[in-house]
C-alpha cells in the first residue's frame, strides 16, 4: 500500500558554499507536494570557467514538477540563496515568499537588471506563519551577515522540520534581534524529526565574535586615522553599514557611498528601517569638497571586483575617489576563496600609492556570519532533533557538521549529496532515490547545461589558442590554390626563430603530399591528415596543441 513520506532533496548547496536550493516533499512517492526553500547562485571563476559569470541549479526536476510545488520560500536576500531566482523563476511561475527586506532586495536587484520579468513576492512578515498544503512553515528569526535571516521550522503531518538557514549566535548584533533561542528551544520541546543545518564554519573550533565587537574596532580604527578613511564590506551587510556609519559620526565624519549595490542596499535598508536613525550618507560627488579627517568612503569590491568602487580607486581611475599616502583603507570582509588574487591586486594597488591597509589578518575588523562549532552545538541542544542533514557546505564541512552532531547525541546523522532524494519519514533517514540535478552556466545572456561542450571548448582555446587551416580541391583531389592557414593564440616564433606559421603551412602541404592519390579525393581523409600532423609537429615545437579546425573545400 502506498503511505505518505516526507523527503528533501538538494539541488545545490551540498557538497559546495553556493547556490543552495532545498526542496520538501510530502505524500506517496507518485502524488507528492512540494515546497522550495531559495534558489541561489555561485559565482564562476575566471581560470576555470572563462565568459561564464554565475552558476545556477539545473532545475529540471522543478520543471517537471511545477504543478505539484505550491511555493518558493526565501530564508534571506544571500544571492547564494535567491541570485538564480531572475534567470529560474519564468520556468517556474510558483508563488515566492519572503519577509520585508528580502522582498525588497529581491525587487530592487531585478529592477536594476535590463529586461528582467516581473516577479511577484509575497510578503511574510518576522516571524511569520505560511500554509502550503501539508507543510506549515514558521519563521523564525535569526542572526546572520544580512537583515532578516530565518530559520524556517516546516511541521508536517509526519514530523517537524528544521531548515536552519544561514545563521550564527550573536547576542549583540548591530541590527535585528538576536537568534530566537526561546523558539527554537520550545520547536525542540515539541519534538524536531530533523534539522537541516548549516556547515559553512563547521571546521572552526569556538563561537564566532558578535558584531559588536567587530563595530568597537571600527570605531576605533576611523577615529585614530588621521587622514581619509575608506572602507569596504559586502553590499548587502547593512549591520556592518551601520557600524561604519555611527563609527563615522562618533568621529566626526561625514559617509561617502561608492558604488552602485551599496547604494541599491542602503535604498532598500532605509524603506525597510534597518538605517533609522543613521545620518543620510553623501553621494561620491561630495567626497572631493570634504577635508580628509572629516570623510569616510563607504565602498564596494570587498571581492577585488575589478569594476567595482575600490578597484578603480586602487587603479587611481576612480572619477570622484582618489586616496593618497596615509590614508586608510580597512577591508571590512573576507576573501570569499576563489577570489584571494584579485584582492591581492587591488591591496597592492593601494600600498603602492601608500595608503595604509587594514585587514582581519590583524585585526577585528570582520567576522563570519556562519556558526562556528560551539554554536552548532547549541543548535543542536535547543532543538534535540532526530535527524541530522548537514547542508550549506563542502564536503569537509559536511563531514566534520556529522561527526560534531553524532557526538552531540543526535541519533542518526546522514551526510548526503546534491540529487539525493533521502526519505525522511517514515523510517528515515534513507536515500530512497535520486532526482535530476546539475549546473546551468549564465554565459552573456543565456543559460547553458554545464555539460554542454561549450565551456570545455573555450577552455581548451584559451589554452592552446587554435590553427585553421582551408583547402581548395578539385573533384580529382588537386589543390586548386596554396592552403590557407591561420594562427589564433599561438606563440610567432619556435625556440629557433621559425615563424609557427611556415611551420604549419609546410607541415599542411607535406601532410597532404604524403597522402595517396585516391586519397586526396576524399575531404574527410584529408582533413583528418592535416589536422594530425600540424598538432604533432606544433607540439613538437611548442610542447603544447591548439586545437586545429580543417576545412576542405571541393570545386
Ligand atoms: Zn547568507
Ligand atoms: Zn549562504
Amino acid at each position: 500500500m502506498a503511505q505518505n513520506e516526507l523527503v528533501f532533496a538538494a539541488l545545490g548547496g551540498i557538497g559546495e558554499i553556493g547556490m543552495n536550493l532545498a526542496v520538501y516533499g510530502f505524500g506517496e512517492a507518485r502524488r507528492r507536494q512540494w515546497i522550495i526553500v531559495d534558489c541561489g547562485v555561485s559565482f564562476a571563476s575566471e581560470e576555470h570557467l572563462p565568459g561564464v559569470d554565475l552558476i545556477l541549479p539545473d532545475i529540471a526536476f522543478l520543471i517537471e514538477e511545477r504543478k505539484n510545488i505550491l511555493g518558493l520560500v526565501l530564508t534571506h536576500g544571500h544571492e547564494d540563496h535567491m541570485g538564480a531566482l531572475i534567470d529560474l523563476w519564468p520556468r517556474l511561475k510558483v508563488p515566492l515568499y519572503a519577509t520585508p527586506f528580502t522582498a525588497s532586495l529581491f525587487e530592487a536587484r531585478r529592477a536594476s537588471e535590463p529586461g528582467a520579468p516581473q516577479i511577484p513576492v509575497k510578503i511574510v512578515p518576522m516571524g511569520g506563519h505560511l500554509e502550503l498544503g501539508p507543510f506549515a512553515v514558521d519563521f523564525i528569526n535569526v542572526a546572520h551577515s544580512i537583515p532578516e535571516s530565518n530559520a524556517l521550522a516546516i511541521r508536517t503531518p509526519a514530523g517537524t522540520l528544521l531548515h536552519t538557514g544561514d545563521w550564527k549566535i550573536d547576542p549583540t548584533p548591530t541590527i535585528g534581534a538576536p537568534t530566537d533561542a526561546a523558539r527554537l528551544k520550545a520547536l525542540g520541546d515539541q519534538g524536531v524529526l530533523a534539522l537541516i543545518g548549516d556547515s559553512t564554519n563547521a571546521v572552526r573550533e569556538g563561537r564566532s565574535p558578535s558584531e559588536a565587537e567587530v563595530a568597537r574596532t571600527l570605531t576605533e580604527l576611523i577615529r585614530e586615522a588621521p587622514r581619509r578613511v575608506a572602507v569596504t564590506t559586502f553590499a548587502s551587510h547593512v549591520g556592518r553599514l551601520r557600524a561604519v556609519a555611527e563609527a563615522a559620526r562618533a568621529a566626526e565624519r561625514e559617509v561617502v557611498l561608492v558604488g552602485r549595490a551599496m547604494e541599491r542596499v542602503v535604498q532598500v535598508a532605509r524603506e525597510t528601517g534597518y538605517l533609522d536613525g543613521v545620518q543620510e550618507f553623501r553621494s561620491a560627488e561630495a567626497y572631493g569638497y570634504l577635508p580628509p579627517d572629516k570623510v569616510v568612503a563607504l565602498c564596494t569590491g570587498s571581492q577585488g571586483e575589478p569594476r567595482a568602487a575600490l578597484a578603480r580607486i586602487a587603479q587611481d581611475e576612480h572619477p570622484d575617489i582618489a586616496l593618497s599616502r596615509g590614508d586608510r583603507v580597512i577591508f571590512s570582509s573576507r576573501p570569499i576563496p576563489g577570489n584571494e588574487k584579485a584582492i591581492a591586486r587591488v591591496v597592492n594597488g593601494l600600498v603602492e600609492q601608500g595608503v595604509e591597509v587594514i585587514t582581519d589578518r590583524t585585526h577585528l575588523v570582520h567576522v563570519s556570519g556562519h556558526p562556528r562549532r560551539d554554536e552548532l552545538r547549541d543548535m543542536i541542544g535547543w532543538v534535540r532533533p532526530q535527524i541530522l542533514i548537514p547542508a550549506h557546505g563542502e564536503a569537509l564541512h559536511l563531514a566534520e557538521h556529522a561527526a560534531l552532531a553524532r557526538a552531540a547525541g543526535v541519533p542518526k546523522v546522514l551526510v548526503c549529496r546534491n540529487g539525493d532524494l533521502v526519505r525522511l519519514a517514515p523510517d528515515g533517514p534513507q536515500i530512497a532515490d535520486e532526482v535530476p540535478s546539475g549546473r546551468l552556466y549564465k554565459d552573456g545572456s543565456l543559460l547553458i547545461n554545464a555539460e554542454a561542450k561549450t565551456v570545455v571548448a573555450r577552455r581548451r582555446l584559451s589554452f592552446g589558442g587554435m590553427v585553421s587551416v582551408a583547402l581548395a580541391l578539385n573533384d580529382k583531389g588537386q589543390l586548386m590554390a596554396d592552403p590557407e592557414v591561420e594562427l589564433i593564440g599561438l606563440p610567432e616564433a619556435d625556440v629557433d626563430g621559425v615563424s609557427m606559421l611556415s611551420i604549419a603551412r609546410e607541415t599542411v602541404e607535406q601532410a597532404f603530399e604524403s597522402l595517396p592519390k585516391p586519397r586526396r579525393r576524399d575531404p574527410q581523409s584529408v582533413a583528418e591528415a592535416v589536422r594530425r600532423a600540424v598538432r604533432g609537429r606544433i607540439a613538437e615545437r611548442w610542447n603544447k596543441k591548439p586545437v586545429c579546425h580543417v576545412h576542405v573545400l571541393v570545386v
